[in-house]
């Protein structure tokens, strides 16, 4: 297996509840050419709902519009309110997955194949309701800080996280890399922790480093994984 034209080397990313700061990391990604999934609550699509951290106000974004801002990219479920999933009963977490799948796959005209947890957290029920479902793939909130392919995708961890340390040690690794069988370089985080942490850097660097390199295919979380 391969990915498309023969290439071994996949880069994917995944960035979580769909907020303003979405705007200026797609447009980023836009400007590499590269292609991340992004995570969406449909139910707190409404920019009514903020919340503050270290002084920078999160707010979600409203629905028009969206479908535009993230063309080319994925859309994936993040749940419809973003609760603890594990914590609820089995009737609202069916509620929470299908309902946010239903919700999305309207509002981008698009089949929805992925998740990321809410909170990362799981049990189960969520599995067993996310096999009857359909959903293909699932992101924790864990890294391996490498890139091998994964056999349980419902348990899919990351590489890392942007804020990882060794993000830039593990990005000069894979691009020297030549390996034999697939590798997948899997980015995620939240757009808003860029503007709380100051750090826009850290994605712009990386971001110019990965991209434009013959040997990596840019997709998005399905198109890497399934
Ligand atoms: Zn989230």
């Amino acid at each position: 297996m391969t990915f498309p034209n023969n290439k071994l080397k996949a880069l994917t990313f995944s960035y979580d509840d769909g907020v303003e700061q979405d705007r200026r990391l797609v447009k980023l990604f836009n400007q590499y050419h590269l292609k991340c999934t992004f995570n969406l609550n449909s139910g707190i699509l409404d920019s009514s709902s903020q919340w503050e951290e270290q002084g920078v106000c999160i707010k979600h974004m409203d629905v028009p519009g969206l479908k535009e801002l993230y063309q080319g990219h994925e859309i994936a479920v993040h749940s419809l309110t973003h609760p603890w999933l594990e914590k609820e009963s089995l009737e609202t977490i069916r509620h929470e997955i299908l309902q946010d799948k239903i919700n999305l796959q309207t509002i981008f005209d698009c089949s929805i194949q992925g998740m990321a947890y809410p909170y990362g957290t799981y049990d189960d029920r969520v599995i067993q309701i996310l096999k009857e479902n359909n959903i293909k793939y699932a992101r924790t909130t864990m890294d391996t800080e490498n890139f091998n392919l994964q056999t349980n995708l419902l348990e899919l961890k990351a590489t890392c996280h942007h804020n990882n340390k060794n993000l830039m040690q593990l990005a000069k690794e894979f691009v020297a890399m030549n390996p034999t069988e697939q590798k997948i370089f899997y980015v995620w985080g939240h757009s808003y922790e860029f503007d709380v942490d100051k750090n826009w850097d850290v994605i712009e660097n990386f971001c110019a480093f990965m991209s434009g390199r013959d040997d990596i295919f840019y997709g998005t979380n399905s198109e890497v994984l399934l």
